[in-house]
């Protein structure tokens, strides 16, 4: 989040000449107040509080245009409520009510002014707030929002959904007409044959297509963390540049308190509860599609950013009629794809014929969400926007139907889960049908969203415009990471690399490199060495190299007595990546020797001194060895300390990074010579934010999906 520094000099600016267009959307916000996204009932909105006493004044000038001022406004809290008033004052002193609203807590409440009356006028907004049994920081403004028809900047509509594998549309060559709606609008535009997401679950996936970041850099990849909110995101850096910002999203792990609300002026997750659910009978597809054409006959006339988030692609496999039967009318098994993941009948061995009915039904919800686009699309047209809106269809990641042993998805980096589809329409260009081979990120979207509408990219995102490869440019093959952690509870981590038609998977726990060739085998079912890859040294070094900033940490530390002589030598079979002193002092001695393999250390230990040295391991099956001299004669093993304060059976240590005897950290006793060796492994900190408070109906709902124990 930042300020809106920029957004009040547009407003100046614009007001500065009689010949200056006025921008479309303007934000009104008092001086020195900071807004955030606040969330009341799984709906966030950017808000602030006003100051103590409860009056707010906002001073400019009515466009001559017929605009609208949007005001909104809510309490948070559990009890009291609140009355706000809005007034617009005009110069020569008169005061007309144009909101009144009496706020229990937990909803926004909001109202639309006409502006037509005071056109080309300066005006004063006042808005007045007063609470009963609330102290006074409950209560909220929604950052009142000035809005004008513009027709001369394209849109953005960005859509996800949820769980949908590319290689089950019509358009990526799937046997099934699932598709006909993508199918068409793919026919129209660019279709990005091998787009690969960042994750394989939905809100990691999500925090990378909003921030343009990998999933080490903002650090999201677990229910019990948070975009931070100094990230920079998609729709905060659209907002900043005049856009109108919404998401409606439907996912349990998308509510607002997984702080990717930042920058929408609208974040709506209410299709996400279960007040949703029971309405529309489990399914999510009715419920965003209605917010979201009543957003768009509302505010589809400004420059806007709408990001749309369909679900039920997502299990439990239970299409409404007639797509429950439209791809397998003939069966008659006891399958009917609900409690996809609890029933423990689906997994291998599972008989073909019912295995192929849950893909039916999967198929089946495709159809339906489809459907659903279609109307979406249909709307567009008849609200006249379908020209000037970019178009952007892909998904969070895919699913597993037991190609390698199991079914949903976040437990692999398999295709399966990662190759998403990726439709791009652009505004005023029907440039299709065309076809984009290049592997691609879902990170690059962002990116390629800005460069269409003229902005900048910042540096800190890690994706890149796909502008050039959708105009036929020839550009280098990039090279393209995806990222899993806390597997399902587990303390796996895994990570991929992809080049071309090369891949490799790291697992964090064993150390193990998978190597697959896509080519020669799509299902990634026979894993090679790397090095009997294309490229595939390359690669296990580029992944290396990524992964560079959580590599493990070898710590060695010495205790000395007074008139002990310590000499250690440590061998390592890789170049160290990283060697860092501790304590060490100008009478201390080392050396780095042998291209980085090699240090010796010659501490000078007065009593109770600790000196040592942390060195990074190119990775966990890197072995190295340590010999240790103490006066001249080798070290007995009852002096070398291991993790957890085991003691070394041998000397010379001869380990591997990943040996579990040096995992943990031992307790150093400052009067007992000896020297201390364990390992520890630290990623690059990125602060991550941590959820707001789960509420208990959110909780039962991410366990039921296995993202919380
Ligand atoms: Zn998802």
């Amino acid at each position: 989040v930042r300020s809106t520094t920029t957004l009040l000099l547009t407003l100046v600016l614009g007001l500065s000449g009689c010949t200056e267009r006025h921008p479309a959307v303007v934000r009104l916000l008092p001086d020195g107040i900071e807004e955030e996204p606040l969330e009341l009932g799984r709906v966030s909105r950017m808000a602030f509080s006003p100051p103590a006493e409860g009056q707010v004044h906002l001073r400019f000038r009515c466009p001559h245009d017929g605009s609208s001022l949007w005001l909104g406004c809510g309490l948070t809290g559990k009890r009291g409520s609140a009355t706000f008033r809005a007034w617009l004052r005009s110069s020569a002193g008169d005061s007309q009510l144009v909101f009144n609203h009496t706020a229990a807590p937990g909803k926004w409440f909001e109202g639309v002014v006409d502006l037509s009356s005071c056109s080309g006028r300066a005006v004063e907004l006042v808005l007045h707030s007063k609470q009963r049994g609330v102290a006074a920081t409950a209560a909220y403004w929604a950052t009142p929002t000035m809005v004008a028809a513009e027709v001369d900047r394209p849109s953005v509509l960005l859509i996800c959904i949820d769980s949908l594998r590319a290689d089950h549309l019509g358009c990526y060559g799937y046997s099934r007409s699932t598709s006909p709606t993508l199918d068409s609008l793919a026919s129209r535009g660019c279709l990005f044959s091998r787009a690969i997401a960042q994750s394989s679950w939905t809100l990691p996936s999500h925090a990378s297509l909003f921030t343009s970041l990998y999933v080490k850099s903002h650090g999201v990849d677990s229910g019990r963390t948070a975009l931070r909110p100094d990230a920079d995101t998609l729709a905060e850096i659209l907002r900043r540049n005049g856009y109108l910002t919404a998401a409606f999203v439907t996912a349990p792990t998308l509510t607002p308190q997984f702080g990717l609300a930042q920058g929408f002026d609208l974040y709506d997750a209410r299709c996400s509860g279960r007040d949703a659910a029971e309405i529309y009978g489990d399914r999510t597809n009715p419920c965003v599609h209605r917010g979201a054409v009543q957003w768009l006959r509302r505010w589809g006339n400004a420059p806007f950013f709408i990001f749309l988030h369909y679900w039920d692609v997502h299990f439990d496999y239970n299409p409404p009629a007639p797509y429950d039967t439209l791809f397998d009318p003939e069966y008659r098994g006891t399958f009917d794809g609900k409690d996809f993941l609890e029933d423990d009948r689906i997994r291998p061995g599972l008989p073909a014929r019912d295995l192929e009915h849950l893909v039916a039904l999967y198929d089946g919800e495709i159809a339906h969400t489809d459907r659903y686009l279609g109307m979406l699309f249909a709307e567009i047209r008849r609200l006249g926007l379908g020209a000037n809106t970019h178009v952007i269809v892909t998904s969070d990641h895919g699913d597993e139907f037991l190609e390698h042993g199991a079914k949903g998805h976040g437990h692999t980096l398999f295709q399966e889960l990662i190759h998403v589809p990726l439709i791009w329409v652009e505004a005023g260009r029907n440039s299709g049908p065309a076809t984009v081979e290049r592997p691609v990120r879902a990170i690059d979207i962002g990116p390629t969203i800005l460069d269409l509408l003229g902005l900048s990219v910042p540096p800190t995102m890690e994706g890149r415009s796909l502008v050039g490869l959708m105009r036929h440019q020839a550009r280098e093959q990039t090279l393209i990471f995806a990222e899993l952690s806390a597997i399902k509870g587990t303390r796996e981590r895994l990570s991929a690399a992809l080049f071309g038609e090369s891949k490799v998977i790291r697992s964090a726990l064993t150390g193990e490199l998978r190597a697959y060739d896509l080519k020669s085998d799509a299902g990634e079912l026979h894993p090679l060495e790397p090095e009997q890859l294309d490229h595939g040294s390359a690669l296990r070094e580029a992944l290396t190299r990524f992964l560079g900033d959580e590599s493990l940490r070898l710590e060695v530390r010495v205790v000395g007595t007074g008139g002990k002589r310590f000499l250690l030598k440590l061998t390592s079979a890789d170049s160290l990546t990283r060697i860092d002193t501790y304590e060490l002092e100008p009478n201390d001695w080392f050396a780095v020797t042998h291209e980085g393999r090699s240090v010796e250390l010659r501490p000078d230990c007065t009593p109770g001194d600790i000196d040592g040295l942390t060195l990074c391991l190119p990775s966990d099956t890197t072995s190295f060895t340590l010999a240790v001299r103490l006066d001249g004669r080798p070290i007995s093993p009852a002096h070398v300390i291991l993790g957890r304060g085991v003691r070394a059976r041998s000397t010379p240590l001869v380990c591997r990074g990943a040996d579990r005897r040096l995992q943990g950290h031992p307790t150093i006793a400052p009067d007992v010579p000896g020297v201390y060796v364990w390992t520890s492994r630290e990623r690059k900190q990125q602060t991550t934010g941590a959820p707001h408070e789960l509420d208990d109906e959110l909780r039962d709902q991410l366990t039921k999906l296995g993202y919380l124990r």
